[in-house]
C-alpha cells in the first residue's frame, strides 16, 4: 500500500511581532493512499497550516512532509493536487463556469465536458454564468469545491469547504463528496471543526489541539461504506461523535 499523507517530526513556527507562534509541533502522521482523513480541532490549532504544507504552498520549519512518497511541491507542479480554501478565492471578473474552466486550462486537462457536470454536481446549474459577487458565501464555496475537483486530482485538500452552509446543504454535499471520493480514490484531507462531518466522511479522524498546535489522537472510523444519512441516527455514530467532542472540549 502506498503512503498517503506522511510527516516526520514536523513543526512550523511563525513570527508574530516579537513573539514566535508554534503553529505545529512534532507532527507525526502516516496515512494510506486513497484514505479519507479529517483534521478536527479548535481554531488556531494549525489545521490550515498543515493543509497548506501538504498543498506545497508553505514549508515546514523542521521535519518533513510527503504525499504519495513525493514532496508536495512536486505534486503541485504536476497539478495533481486539488485544493479548496476556506475563503473561496475565485476570480471576481469570471463567471462560475469560467472560474472552473481556468483550473482545467491551467492543468492542461482536455475534458471540458466535465465543467457542466461539476457545476451540476454542486447544485449551481442555474448560476453557471453568474459572477462570484452574485453568489452567497456557501455558493462560492461550492464553486471552489467544483474547481478543486475539475483537475481530477490524485490528492484533494479541503479547508472547511462547507463551513458557511446550512446543515441540510452541508449534509447533502457531504453525501455527494463521499460518492465522488469513492469513485475516484483520491487521497483526501478535509479540515473541519464539525465533529459530525468528520465522523460521517473520514476513515480516520486526526484530532488536534492548540497552543501549541499538536495532534492529540488519531481515531479510526469503523462504519462501512457507502455511508447513508441514516448513519446520523445510529447510536454508535453518536458515541464516536461524543467521544471526540469530549476530547475537543477537554472533558476527558
Ligand atoms: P486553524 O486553521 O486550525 O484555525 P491556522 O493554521 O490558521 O489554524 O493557524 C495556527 C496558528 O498559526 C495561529 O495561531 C495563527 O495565528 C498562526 N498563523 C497562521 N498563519 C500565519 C502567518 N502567515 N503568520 C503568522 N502567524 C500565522
Ligand atoms: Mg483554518
Amino acid at each position: 500500500m502506498r503512503p498517503g499523507f506522511k510527516t516526520q517530526g514536523l513543526s512550523k513556527s511563525f513570527a508574530q511581532g516579537n513573539a514566535t507562534v508554534d503553529a505545529l509541533t512534532d507532527i507525526h502522521l502516516d496515512t494510506r493512499q486513497g484514505e479519507f482523513v479529517a483534521l478536527l480541532g479548535p481554531s488556531g490549532c494549525g489545521k490550515s497550516t498543515l493543509l497548506r504544507i501538504f498543498a506545497g504552498l508553505d514549508e515546514a520549519t523542521n521535519g518533513t512532509a510527503t504525499v504519495h512518497g513525493e514532496s508536495p511541491d512536486a505534486l503541485r507542479t504536476r497539478h495533481r493536487i486539488g485544493v479548496a480554501f476556506q475563503d473561496a478565492a475565485l476570480l471576481p471578473w469570471r463567471s462560475v463556469r469560467n472560474n472552473i474552466r481556468l483550473a482545467l486550462e491551467m492543468s492542461r486537462q482536455k475534458d471540458m465536458g466535465l465543467i457542466d457536470e461539476l457545476i451540476d454536481l454542486v447544485g449551481l446549474s442555474q448560476f453557471a454564468d453568474a459572477r462570484p459577487n452574485q453568489l452567497s458565501g456557501g455558493m462560492r464555496q461550492r464553486v471552489s469545491l467544483a474547481r478543486a475537483l475539475a483537475i481530477q486530482p490524485e490528492v484533494l485538500l479541503l479547508d472547511e469547504p462547507f463551513g458557511a452552509l446550512d446543515e441540510m446543504t452541508r449534509h447533502h454535499l457531504n453525501v455527494e463528496l463521499q460518492r465522488i471520493w469513492e469513485e475516484s480514490s483520491m487521497t483526501t484531507l478535509l479540515v473541519t471543526h464539525s465533529v459530525d462531518e468528520a465522523v460521517f466522511l473520514a476513515d480516520r479522524v486526526v484530532r488536534m489541539a492548540a497552543r501549541p498546535g499538536r495532534i492529540e489522537e488519531i481515531v479510526e472510523v469503523p462504519f462501512p461504506r457507502p455511508r447513508r444519512s441514516e448513519l446520523l441516527d445510529d447510536p454508535e455514530f453518536h458515541s464516536l461523535v461524543s467521544y471526540l467532542s469530549s476530547g475537543l472540549f477537554g472533558r476527558r
